[in-house]
């Protein structure tokens, strides 16, 4: 800051500011006064790094001495001044952090990322002073232990035992010495946990292979190679092609490159991400969360790490997952080892002379796929344009809801490339705001998400409007080329495009939401059931040069293909959810040797050698990022979103009375009560699985 700047008459307001904040910034902190943006948006214009630390610093402030005022309340804990005032509280610090840790991910770079290692202990320090402060929990331990003579709605009732189990399970119930031990655990563990994914995303972008000679790129489709060619100019390597370890690079590569070298490079390069033995080795910080997690739930009372996740979810215990989880694997793994066999046919009638190892099965898949439905990747591609699918999108939305979606250039952004629509009822209210990111950068982590810069919530019976994130990397547009999705982004895309929608119709009283980690899904994934339909496919995938809908043939051998590398695609993705749920239920990580034991784990379900788990230990961020023990929870609502759009089949596909259903019962009330009691409002009765297995062709 400028002090010289201040025009004498503020400077007392200043002065007072100054004594409260660090230095840096404070004339100016976007965080800390009125946004003056359209509908209160961050303004991004204005956000700079050095405000965020004074903001939070601020947050954390405010956030504590509204939790000092309840406690030093002299009224009796109510349901009011106790619960619903703890809901209400700390506003300013969950909007900063919002905006942080969305940037973090989609907009990061090297101060952001120490910033994250310096605010971690901030937040971790400040969360236990609020989850182990022992008046405080008196007072919401009073109130629920009169739970049953309070005239409380199912909704409220919700919240308290939430709430309630919220403190327990994070440590009221300790003496202090068990207590300050946690206290200890907690900030080591977050530190670790940030340390893990910078980790991924060093490797991620040190893990490419370049190519100088021309005839290497054989097979490769025109997209491909021109996406390689823009990767190896924007890396410095002009007139070379460089695949990097982000899917939208590797995958087509596998896919296509009969240069089996090649791929077993590039391939190597993505799985051994995290384990080279170097500065970013995951290993021992993997080993070290683990040994950490243990400590923090024995102390609290369970087993292992993975009796304490499973508790509040749908599935309530590890035994049942991995019940549920076998269930699948059995068929799966049968099916994949025929889909091997195949493979391995056409190698030796190739007279290929080698053994199907992981880096020939997306080429021999994608050879079969075009052998035995004369389908191939490329031939979509042109149909699913990123606009269009962008507008398939929209379409359905107003189709099943009403809902419109109109562009604002006005309302600003934390990257030229990032598109936000105002999203309205069809009577015109406004429902919230929807930002689009969809192109990778490498200042961005990879995968897709959905999250948000602000939840929704009653005030003065007014609901506050939400800000939903979309956030993509989907295959870029070139100088000669549109944005040109792959089938498995159009389905990402609607994936994603699902999640927002659940923040946007979220209806809550307050601001707190509890939905189980395995319900979540439900709201994404049944979005993906619309994008094959012909009925919807009719609305949106046309051919971005002649405009022509997809041809019903393509269409027809894209629904007798959708069966096809299931086999694979349910291994591979249940592998993952076992290696979850076995580092979740160890009792003593630390004798463990993290390459032996994933191995040991894979061998222990059978897993043929042809196939890598999706996420293997030394990359799978999902498992430290909120998916604890809880990977298996996309399949798990896999079966609701199954049984969920049969509800559609049975009417129609835009049916609006289903749709209405829909989201009254879920996608506006998931987290604010019971998710199973919810499921049953919609569906009448308990979700059944065999629509899973069905569509998996597993049954
Ligand atoms: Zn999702």
């Amino acid at each position: 800051m400028n002090k010289n700047r201040i025009p004498s008459k503020f400077a007392p307001a200043l002065l007072l500011a100054l004594l409260c904040l660090p230095l840096a910034a404070v004339d100016d902190n976007p965080f800390l006064s009125p946004y003056n943006t359209p509908y209160g948006t961050p303004p991004f214009d204005r956000i700079q790094i050095g405000h965020y630390l004074p903001a939070v610093q601020e947050g954390i402030k405010r956030h504590q001495a509204e939790i000092d005022a309840i406690v030093a309340n002299p009224k009796g804990a109510t349901f009011e001044n106790t619960v619903v005032a703890l809901d209400m509280s700390g506003q300013l610090l969950g909007e900063v952090s919002a905006v942080f840790y969305s940037l973090l991910s989609a907009a990061t770079s090297q101060p952001m990322q120490d910033l994250a290692n310096e605010l971690a202990p901030l937040f971790s320090t400040h969360n236990d002073n609020i989850s182990l402060n022992d008046k405080l929990f008196a007072r919401v331990k009073a109130v629920y232990d009169r739970r049953s003579k309070l005239k409380l709605d199912d909704v409220q009732r919700y919240m308290l035992e939430n709430t309630y189990r919220g403190f327990v399970r994070s440590g009221a119930l300790l003496d202090e010495k068990q207590k300050s031990r946690l206290r200890e655990i907690n900030k080591e563990h977050s530190l670790l946990a940030l340390k893990f994914s910078d980790n991924v995303l060093a490797e991620t972008n040190s893990s490419f292979i370049v190519i100088d000679n021309k005839e290497d790129l054989a097979g490769l489709p025109d997209g491909v190679i021109a996406e390689a060619a823009e990767t190896g100019k924007a890396m410095d390597m002009e007139g070379k092609w460089v695949f990097t370890a982000q899917k939208t690079s590797w995958i087509p590569f596998l896919q296509y490159s009969p240069r089996r070298n090649l791929r077993e490079a590039l391939y190597t390069r993505w799985f051994m991400r995290g384990d080279r033995d170097n500065d970013k080795d995951n290993k021992a910080i993997l080993q070290k969360l683990m040994v950490l997690r243990e400590e923090r739930y024995r102390l609290l009372g369970y087993k292992t790490p993975a009796d304490f996740y499973l508790e509040p979810r749908m599935a309530k215990s590890p035994a049942a997952v991995n019940e549920f989880l076998m269930r699948l694997w059995k068929p799966a793994l049968a099916q994949s080892r025929a889909e091997a066999a195949e493979m391995q046919k056409l190698i030796d009638e190739e007279k290929g002379g080698f053994a199907l190892r992981s880096w020939d099965w997306w080429y021999y898949a994608e050879k079969l796929r075009k052998a035995k439905y004369d389908l191939d990747d490329s031939e979509l591609r042109p149909y699913f344009k990123l606009e269009n699918v962008q507008q398939g999108m929209f379409t359905l939305a107003e189709k099943l809801w009403g809902l419109k979606f109109v562009e604002r250039k006005d309302i600003p952004v934390y990257d030229p490339d990032v598109r936000v629509a105002e999203v309205r009822e069809g009577d015109g209210t406004l429902l919230g705001i929807l930002y689009m990111d969809f192109f990778p950068r490498d200042n961005k982590q990879g995968g897709a998400w959905s999250g948000g810069f602000r939840g929704t919530f009653y005030k003065d019976g007014k609901r506050v409007i939400p800000f939903a994130t979309l956030v993509g990397n989907f295959t870029k547009p070139t100088a000669g080329t549109p944005s040109l999705l792959s089938l498995d982004e159009a389905l990402t895309s609607f994936h994603e495009f699902g999640h927002a929608l659940n923040t946007l119709f979220t209806d809550s009283r307050y601001r707190s939401n509890f939905a189980p980690q395995d319900s979540v899904e439900l709201p994404s994934q049944i979005m993906e059931h619309w994008v094959l339909e012909p009925e919807m496919l009719k609305l949106y995938a046309r051919h971005f040069q002649t405009g022509e809908v997809i041809p019903a043939a393509l269409v027809e051998k894209l629904r007798n293909s959708s069966l096809f590398n299931q086999g694979f695609e349910t291994v591979e993705f249940l592998a993952s959810c076992f290696l979850d749920m076995a580092w979740h239920q160890l009792e003593n990580a630390l004798n463990v040797n993290v390459s032996r034991f994933e191995k040991q784990v894979m061998d222990g379900i059978g897993l043929i050698p042809e196939i890598l788990p999706r996420w293997s230990s030394t990359y799978f961020t999902h498992i430290h990022g909120g998916y604890e023990a809880g990977y298996y929870s996309y399949m798990w609502s896999e079966v609701l979103d199954c049984d969920a759009f049969e509800a559609f089949k049975e009417t129609s596909l835009f049916d609006r009375k289903t749709a209405a259903s829909f989201r009254r019962n879920i996608l506006a009330k998931l987290g604010t009560e019971d998710a199973m009691t919810l499921y049953k409002r919609f569906r009448g009765r308990e979700p059944k699985v065999e629509p899973l297995l069905k569509k998996r062709g597993l049954l």
